[in-house]
């Protein structure tokens, strides 16, 4: 999508701290992070958020989590948290779907 901030950021048209890129997926360190490690995974193809995935397009997701578990594994993080806000109540603020990687410190449960 021309207009979408993460479209670009994927396609490396605005500067972003890259974390990983394949041919399906982009990753790359939150600008304001909320934990030691944070960082985002977004697909290249654009996907508004979790309500746009369907069995067209689903295997993206699958793809994503592979490389979630990988790089997590490689940087070493045995306990982490991936979350994806669906909607404004929710807290979504880019409608471009993605999922945050938080690790490093403790959290709480429930998340505010
Ligand atoms: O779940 P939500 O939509 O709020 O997450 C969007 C995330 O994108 C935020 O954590 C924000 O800090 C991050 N962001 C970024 N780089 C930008 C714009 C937003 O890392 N240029």
């Amino acid at each position: 999508m021309s207009d979408c901030l993460f479209c670009k950021i994927a396609a490396g048209e605005i500067p972003s701290g890259k974390v990983y890129e394949d041919e399906v997926c982009y990753a790359f360190n939150d600008i304001a992070p909320q934990a030691p490690t944070h960082f985002l995974v977004i697909p290249k193809a654009h996907i508004a958020s979790v309500a746009g995935i369907s069995a067209e397009n689903s295997t993206v997701v699958a793809h994503i989590f592979e490389v979630i578990a990988r790089l997590t594994a490689q940087l070493g993080l045995n306990s982490y948290r991936v979350v994806s806000n669906i909607g404004e109540q929710a807290g979504q603020s880019v409608p471009h779907l993605h999922f945050h990687v938080l690790s490093g410190r403790d959290m709480t449960w429930p998340p505010g």
